[in-house]
């Protein structure tokens, strides 16, 4: 079971990203990875066991890259960092974000509603916006197929179990 997020409204999210000039996307190849697989029938991870979680996760990067280009046509610079589960992050993750904020005045979340929590805690001393890019509604259950192509898994969409949270 793992946490379903989905993405905020497109239109909410760029409004978010008003007066930003340097973003860094952070994004978790997690559960979130699974949910845009689901909700935006990609591909999610490849099958090549060579790759780690992070190289491996292909859904949250396709959307992730998706709104690279949005935010450039916003004038906006991107950096984008992916850490395996914000959710349980090592003080060594802390760091490597650290390093990547040298002039970034928002740091976007395309994660669950967990990771926006944590890297907020875990980042006292940033001044600069949040902005979370996906909101999580409930745990799903999902069984992974090949894709076409035979070389990453998807979210079998047909058998897959959401369990919205009672709002
Ligand atoms: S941070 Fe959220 S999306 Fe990523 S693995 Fe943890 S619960 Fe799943």
């Amino acid at each position: 079971m793992g946490l379903y997020s989905e993405m905020l409204d497109e239109q909410r999210i760029k409004n978010m990203f008003q007066g930003s000039k340097n973003v860094l996307v952070i994004t978790c190849p997690g559960c979130a990875c699974e949910s845009l697989s689901y909700s935006d029938d990609l591909p999610c991870r490849s099958l090549d066991q060579n790759k780690d979680m992070v190289h491996s996760a292909i859904a949250v990067h396709r959307i992730r890259d998706k709104w690279n280009k949005i935010l450039e046509t916003m004038n906006i610079n991107v950096n984008n960092i992916s850490v395996a589960f914000p959710c349980e992050m090592f003080d060594t993750e802390r760091e490597g974000i650290w390093k990547k904020l040298n002039d970034i005045d928002t740091i976007a979340i395309l994660a669950c509603s967990s990771a926006y929590v944590a890297i907020k805690g875990i980042l006292p001393e940033f001044k600069g916006k949040f902005i979370p890019m996906m909101r999580t509604v409930g745990t799903f259950v999902f069984t992974l197929i090949k894709d076409e192509t035979g070389l990453n898994s998807k979210v079998d969409r047909k058998t897959a179990k959401i369990q919205r949270f009672l709002s």
